[in-house]
């Protein structure tokens, strides 16, 4: 947990994953206790500050995984997730975990029909479950869940008892994901400013505003960001850790040396372990992220990348790829020949280019490269009869 404690003493964003707690509770998604191990040590790696490793009341395989963990003793903090009641907290605490999360709704509607109780009786559990936990030394988070639908007075409320019951942070959980940036930044900034509490983000991308709420909550003073590895979590996901990294690195420069170049191998094994590929319009480590096929922007980023790249591919551990298809132009054929020793003439490329056009839209996708050679092949054989190899073999 050094690199936990040396964070906060500097002051800097915090990141929380929770891939192994919010991820996996994804509908379909379950990992191996080995997968876990090998997903933890990874984000330790990759720089993550607090990792959310399951929920050890769920005992079994899932408290066995956390306890191993925890032996690893990793640079990152492990937090175990509880609900607000002592016997979880004390499972919590028999995984040997240094931090643990206290979950209970704040929202009248999760209290009337889902916890079928009363806001007092939420306050009472939620104390009772702290006050527990601070008394055996254990970093809090506390939960209110579904803050985004509960009333700012009684969230207020909620959030200063469980400073008095020793709480280190309150997690802001938009759980249905229904903000936007800019209620999120009303919301936490008045949040803040009400009860002086640190505040830990926890947002969900049902609108496709994960990303977006986290970094507006971090704009309003929300120090901790809850994110998981391709944003895997319930139904839309959850804030994705390498959108949430990069975003601070490049658009809000600030450095937390997060070894961002482990990114695509990091989402490629959560890809793979969660049964979810990585789509290739992804941001960040989608296939498409460095592919460039349009001839105007192939030119700009053969001739200098930054023309249509924000980073370099080996920012995340991608490479840059030309993609030859309808939209290619002569420059892109060109170079890829030269892939392959063959320097073209302007009016070659451009007879090819001609035929790559037609050949692409024929079969409504982009080349392989060894489509391309064929291409040039029967433009050769056109061009001054070089018999192709096929019809070489059948003379011999
Ligand atoms: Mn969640």
């Amino acid at each position: 947990m050094k690199r936990f404690k040396e964070a906060l003493e500097e002051g800097l964003p915090i990141l929380v994953d929770t891939t192994l707690r919010d991820g996996e509770q994804t509908a379909g998604v379950v990992f191996s206790n080995r997968e876990k191990l090998r997903i933890a040590k990874m984000l330790n790696n990759l720089g993550v500050h607090q990792i959310e490793a399951g929920i050890p009341i769920m005992g079994g395989d899932e408290k066995e995984a956390i306890k191993q963990m925890v032996s690893y003793n990793l640079d990152s903090s492990i937090m175990a997730w509880s609900r607000a009641n002592i016997e979880d907290v004390k499972q919590s605490l028999e995984c040997g975990v240094d931090a643990v999360a206290i979950s209970i709704s704040t929202s009248d509607i999760h209290i009337a029909h889902k916890l079928r109780t009363t806001r007092e009786q939420v306050l009472e559990n939620m104390t009772k479950a702290v006050e527990y936990a601070a008394k055996n030394n254990l970093y809090i988070s506390v939960n209110a869940e579904d803050a985004s639908r509960s009333e700012m007075d009684f969230l207020v409320r909620f959030a200063k008892q469980a400073r008095e019951a020793g709480a280190n942070r309150l997690r802001f959980c938009d759980t249905i994901g229904v903000l936007d940036p800019f209620k999120t930044h009303d919301i936490i900034s008045e949040l803040i400013n009400k009860t002086e509490m640190e505040i830990e983000m926890h947002t969900h991308n049902d609108f496709g505003m994960a990303t977006a709420n986290a970094l507006a909550g971090l704009k309003a003073g929300a120090r901790f960001l809850g994110v998981t590895v391709n944003g895997l979590g319930e139904r839309a996901g959850n804030a994705a850790l390498e959108e949430v990294a990069m975003a601070l690195k490049h658009l809000f420069n600030v450095d937390l040396k997060v070894n961002t170049s482990d990114f695509y191998n990091i989402c490629e094994f959560i890809a793979r372990a969660s049964g979810r590929q990585i789509y290739p319009g992804k941001p960040i480590v989608g296939a498409n992220t460095f592919a460039h096929e349009s001839g105007i922007h192939a030119d700009g980023v053969l001739k200098h990348p930054s023309t249509y790249e924000v980073f370099s591919p080996e920012d995340v551990g991608l490479e840059r790829q030309i993609v030859i298809g309808k939209h290619s132009g002569s420059k892109a054929i060109k170079m890829k020949f030269v892939e392959y020793g063959i320097d073209l003439s302007d009016e070659e490329a451009a007879d090819i280019l001609e035929a790559v056009r037609n050949v692409t839209v024929d079969l409504k996708r982009t080349l392989f490269d060894k489509e391309l050679m064929y291409i040039y092949e029967d433009y050769l054989y056109e061009k001054v009869k070089v018999p192709s190899f096929g019809e070489r073999d059948n003379e011999s």
